[in-house]
């Protein structure tokens, strides 16, 4: 019997619907289970990325930490035991001591805000001042470091609006960037890093020029990430925790500015902090 002839047409259609929605659902049900699987990994992946980066922090904190107080240990146990008898010396050791205890609480500085800003607990004091002020005071801080270091730092401060500004977080900003320029480009031939503020339509700028190797232009937005570090030799010869520029960004931002990198001539970084002007 030829069963085409004695099933009525409305059969086959009803048929062929239900055919449809079965391979529909099926086909709805495979792609949400793919979907979520995708997710899944995603956010698996992404999760062993952070706790990977926070091992490689912690291993680079303490490592930081370590060098600085090896140094202090070895000056004080020599003066301790009076091996040094010359003056110059031993204003060289004291000097050291100095330098090594400074990069220690800049270490710490970077490591409480970082924490306080993910906690949300990081407060902001801002008080009328003149930026160029406090600019200077970290040029004199760190002016030292960078001469011991090869560097010379040259200012060029305009003559800037009064503004509303958190002079520890600008401080920050001026330390982290000096730190950087002293610790990458510690091979450039020319060792200057210039300072310079800038105003106009209602912003501060504050840029920091160093002639090293400079930071390619796709690493320019990467490098403000938290724990990001190139994979340049510059720094794998250097020691550093991936934070200094995060809060650079996170500093700018709360005096609703921003920060980017420019290209310095013939070589090297000019970092770009721009700052709203608030009185
Ligand atoms: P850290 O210096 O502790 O590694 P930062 O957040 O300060 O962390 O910097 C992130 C990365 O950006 C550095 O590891 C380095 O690769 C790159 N970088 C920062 N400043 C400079 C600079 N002035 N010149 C070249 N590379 C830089």
């Amino acid at each position: 019997m030829n069963l085409k002839e004695t099933v009525p047409d409305w059969i086959s259609r009803d048929v062929a619907k239900l055919r449809n929605w079965y391979f529909g659902t099926i086909a709805f049900v495979f792609l949400v289970v793919s979907l979520w699987l995708i997710s899944l990994w995603h956010n698996l992946a992404a999760q062993m990325k952070l706790a990977q980066k926070k091992d490689d922090f912690i291993s680079a904190v303490s490592h930081e930490l370590r060098t600085p107080l090896t140094s202090i240990r070895m000056y004080s146990e020599m003066l301790e035991k009076n091996w040094v008898s010359s003056k110059d010396k031993l204003a060289e050791y004291y000097g050291n001591m100095r330098q090594e205890s400074e990069r220690l609480s800049r270490l710490i500085d970077n490591v409480l805000d970082f924490s306080r800003i993910q906690k949300g607990s990081k407060k902001y004091t801002f008080t009328v001042g003149d930026i160029n002020r406090c600019i200077e005071n970290v040029v004199e801080m760190m002016s030292p470091y960078a001469v011991q270091n090869g560097f010379s730092i040259e200012t060029d401060l305009a003559a800037v609006e009064q503004s509303a500004f958190d002079s520890d977080a600008v401080t920050q900003i001026v330390v982290n960037l000096l730190d950087n320029a002293i610790k990458y480009a510690r091979e450039a031939d020319d060792k200057t890093i210039i300072i310079r503020t800038a105003t106009a339509g209602g912003f501060i700028t504050i840029e920091v020029e160093d002639h090293g190797p400079g930071i390619p232009h796709r690493q320019r937005k990467k490098v403000f990430e938290q724990f990001y570090r190139c994979a340049a030799e510059s720094t794998r010869e250097t020691n550093g925790t991936g934070l200094g520029l995060a809060l650079v960004k996170k500093f700018a931002q709360a005096h609703d500015g921003f920060v980017e990198i420019l290209t310095a001539k013939p070589t090297g970084s000019i970092f770009k902090v721009v700052l709203t002007v608030q009185n």
